[in-house]
C-alpha cells in the first residue's frame, strides 16, 4: 500500500474533503440507507468508526459486553422492521456478538453484526494475527446471510446487500465482516459517493396467490370449532388494523404467542388465552398468523392437541415453513398485510360466523379460570410469593398500556406472560424462540431507546445475571428503564441443598442479596420491596420519575417450580446412585 492510501483524512475535519476512507464510506453508506442508531462496543479495530459514527450524527450506545449490545440491535430490529446495527470488535467481541445474532435469526428479527477483523493474509494463512479467526467462515451457519469486504469501493453495495438480506423476506441476522485494512483505505470522494446504495424496497410485498386465499377460506369456511393463532410474525408485520378487522369481522376466537400478546388486547372478548388447553385441544381448523408449529406449539401434535381431527391453514412469508411439523392442508404464503388484507377481500359481505356454541363454551372456560386465579393474584403476602408480587405488576400495566414489558426468567417468565395482560401491539418482549436467558438489558436499552416509551423489566434473579452489568449502560444514558427482580435467591428457587459437601447446591445464589445496590452504585435508584403494595409502590414511582431503577423484590425461595412450565423437557437419569 502507498504511503498515501495510509493517511486518514478523516482527521482533516474542516478540511475539503477530496478522498473518503473505508471508515466514511461505512458511516455515509448506513447514513444513506437511514441507519440511525448503532448497539456497539468500542475496541480494536472498530473503536475509531464508533466515534466517527457518533460525531457525523448517528446515536451510538456502548454497551459493557457485545452479546448486550447485539440483543439491543435485534429488538431494534423486530420493534422498527429496519436492521438494528451491532458493531464489535473481532474474534472475541465477534463470538460474544454471534449468540445475540443466531438468536436474531432463530426469532426472524433483523439485525446486521459489523464485526471489524484482522487481516486476510495473515488469517488464511494461519499466522497468529492480533485477535485472529476466520470469522466470516463462523458466522455463515448461525446467520441468513454474510459478507466480507475487502475494497472500500464495495463497502456500498455490501451494506446494502446486508440490508436487503437482513429484512426481506423471512427477516433475520446478517453478518458483515470488515478487515482492520478496509477502514484506511481511501478513494476518491466522488467515486466513493457514487458507490453508495440506497436499497429501494428493501421488504417488497409478497401477494399471495388467489387460488391459496380461496381454499384457505374455504377450510376456515367449513369449521364448527375454528382458531386462529397468532405469532411475533404477525406482530412483527405491523398492519394491525388489518388483523384486527379480520378477527371481528371472522367472529375466529384467537390466542396470541407470547410476543404477539397485545396485538389485539388480551381482553378482547374474541381472545381464548385464558382457555388455551380447551382451544388447542378442541379446535378443528387452525389458522396460523406468522406462528411457526415449533416446541412452543407441541409440534402441532400429541396431547396438548387432543385427539380431535384438525386441519391446519398458516400464512407465512416462508415458503419451507410450511409441513415443517405436520401437514398444512391450506398453505398461504405471502406477507401478513398481503394475505389478511386478501383474506378480507375474499370473505365477501356474507361471511359467516362460526356456530356460537364454539364460543359459549370458550368462554365459560375463559371466565372461570380467571375467577380461579383472582384471589390468588390479590395476596399482600411477604415475602412474596410469583403470584402476589406478578397481580401488583399486572395493574401497573393495565393502567400504563404503551409502556414497553420486558420478561425473562422461568417461574418470572412462565407466570408473568399468563398474568399480565397486554393491550397493545409489540409491547411485549421476553425470550422468543429459543426461551433464551439474558436479552434482558439489552432489549431494554433498546426498546427504551427506539420507542421513547417507559420500560418495565420483569426479571427472574438467575435471568438478570447474565447481562446484569448493563445497568451501568441504563444509568449512563439515562434511560426511563424500571427493573424488577423477582428475588428468590435461585435458579427456579432458592432453597436447594448440597447434602454432598460444604460448597452451596448448583442452583441457589446468595441469600437475601440487595440488587437495588446496584443502581446505586451507578448513581441510579435502588428500592428494596417485600410486599406487592410496596411493589405497585416503588413501580409507580419509577415510571413517573422516567429514573433508571432497580427494584428488588423479596419473593420467598420457596417459591417457584423446577423449570417454571417446561420441567417436563429436562431429561431424567434412570441410574439410582447410593
Ligand atoms: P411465535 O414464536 O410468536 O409463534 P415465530 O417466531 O415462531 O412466532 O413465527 C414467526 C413467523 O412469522 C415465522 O415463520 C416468519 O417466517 C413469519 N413472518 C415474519 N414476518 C412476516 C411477515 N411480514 N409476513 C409473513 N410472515 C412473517
Ligand atoms: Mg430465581
Amino acid at each position: 500500500m502507498s504511503e498515501a492510501s495510509t493517511q486518514n483524512p478523516a482527521q482533516d475535519a474542516g478540511q475539503e474533503r477530496e478522498l473518503t476512507d473505508g471508515f466514511h464510506l461505512v458511516i455515509d453508506a448506513l447514513k444513506l440507507n437511514g441507519v440511525e442508531t448503532i448497539y456497539h462496543v468500542p475496541g480494536i479495530p472498530v473503536t475509531d468508526l464508533g466515534r466517527m459514527a457518533q460525531a457525523a450524527g448517528i446515536r451510538v450506545i456502548s454497551f459493557r459486553h457485545e452479546q448486550n449490545a447485539g440483543n439491543a440491535a435485534a429488538i431494534a430490529g423486530y420493534l422498527t422492521q429496519k436492521p438494528g446495527i451491532c458493531l464489535t470488535v473481532s474474534a472475541p467481541g465477534f463470538l460474544n456478538g454471534l449468540t445475540a445474532l443466531a438468536n436474531a435469526t432463530t426469532n426472524c428479527f433483523p439485525m446486521i453484526l459489523i464485526s471489524g477483523s484482522s487481516e486476510r493474509e495473515i488469517v488464511d494463512l494461519q499466522q497468529g494475527d492480533y485477535e485472529e479467526m476466520d470469522q466470516l467462515a463462523i458466522a455463515k451457519p448461525l446467520c441468513k446471510a454474510a459478507f466480507r469486504v475487502l475494497h472500500a469501493a464495495d463497502i456500498g453495495i455490501a451494506v446494502a446487500r446486508a440490508i436487503r438480506a437482513a429484512v426481506s423476506g423471512r427477516p433475520g441476522g446478517v453478518y458483515l465482516d470488515l478487515p482492520a485494512k478496509l477502514f484506511s483505505q481511501v478513494m476518491d470522494a466522488e467515486k466513493g459517493a457514487q458507490s453508495l446504495v440506497k436499497v429501494i424496497d428493501a421488504a417488497p410485498a409478497q401477494i399471495p396467490a388467489p387460488s391459496a386465499i380461496k381454499r384457505g377460506l374455504d377450510v376456515l369456511a367449513s369449521a364448527k370449532r375454528p382458531l386462529v393463532i397468532l405469532g411475533k410474525g404477525a406482530a412483527y408485520a405491523q398492519v394491525d388494523e388489518t388483523i384486527r378487522t379480520f378477527i371481528e369481522k371472522s367472529g375466529v376466537p384467537f390466542l396470541q404467542m407470547s410476543m404477539a400478546k397485545g396485538l389485539l388486547p388480551d381482553t378482547h372478548p374474541q381472545s381464548a388465552g385464558a382457555a388455551r388447553s380447551t382451544v388447542l385441544k378442541d379446535a378443528d381448523v387452525v389458522m396460523l398468523i406468522g406462528a411457526r408449529l415449533n416446541w412452543l406449539l407441541s409440534h402441532g401434535k400429541g396431547k396438548t392437541w387432543g385427539d380431535a381431527p384438525k386441519k391446519f391453514i398458516q400464512i407465512d412469508i416462508e415458503p419451507t415453513e410450511m409441513d415443517s411439523n405436520i401437514e398444512i392442508v391450506a398453505p398461504i404464503v405471502g406477507d401478513i398485510g398481503s394475505c389478511v388484507s386478501a383474506l378480507l377481500a375474499g370473505m365477501g359481505a356474507n361471511w359467516a360466523k362460526p356456530p356460537s356454541d364454539w364460543m359459549d363454551t370458550i368462554m365459560a372456560k375463559r371466565d372461570e379460570n380467571i375467577a380461579k386465579m383472582a384471589p390468588r393474584l390479590m395476596n399482600n403476602k411477604s415475602p412474596m410469593d410469583f403470584h402476589g408480587a406478578l397481580g401488583a405488576l399486572r395493574t401497573v400495566v393495565k393502567e400504563r398500556p404503551d409502556m414497553i414489558l420486558i420478561n425473562e426468567g422461568a417461574n418470572t417468565l412462565d407466570l408473568a406472560r399468563g398474568i399480565i395482560d397486554m393491550y397493545q401491539p409489540r409491547k411485549r418482549l421476553d425470550v422468543g424462540t429459543w426461551g433464551v436467558m439474558g436479552i434482558g438489558m439489552g432489549y431494554a436499552v433498546a426498546a427504551a431507546i427506539e420507542t421513547g416509551k417507559p420500560v418495565l423489566a420483569v426479571e427472574g434473579d438467575s435471568a438478570f445475571g447474565f447481562s446484569g452489568m448493563e445497568v451501568e449502560t441504563i444509568c449512563r444514558y439515562n434511560l426511563p428503564v424500571c427493573i424488577v427482580i423477582f428475588n428468590n435467591s435461585g435458579i427456579y428457587r432458592g432453597t436447594d441443598v448440597n447434602t454432598n459437601g460444604s460448597d452451596p447446591a448448583t442452583t441457589v445464589f446468595v441469600r437475601d442479596s440487595r440488587y437495588d445496590k446496584m443502581m446505586e452504585a451507578f448513581g441510579g435508584v435502588g428500592v428494596n420491596a417485600t410486599s406487592p403494595d410496596e411493589l405497585l409502590r416503588a413501580v409507580n414511582a419509577a415510571i413517573d420519575s422516567g429514573k433508571p431503577t432497580l427494584i428488588n423484590a423479596v419473593i420467598d425461595p420457596a417459591a417457584g417450580t423446577e423449570s417454571g412450565r417446561i420441567g417436563n423437557l429436562n431429561p431424567q437419569s434412570v441410574v439410582k446412585k447410593k
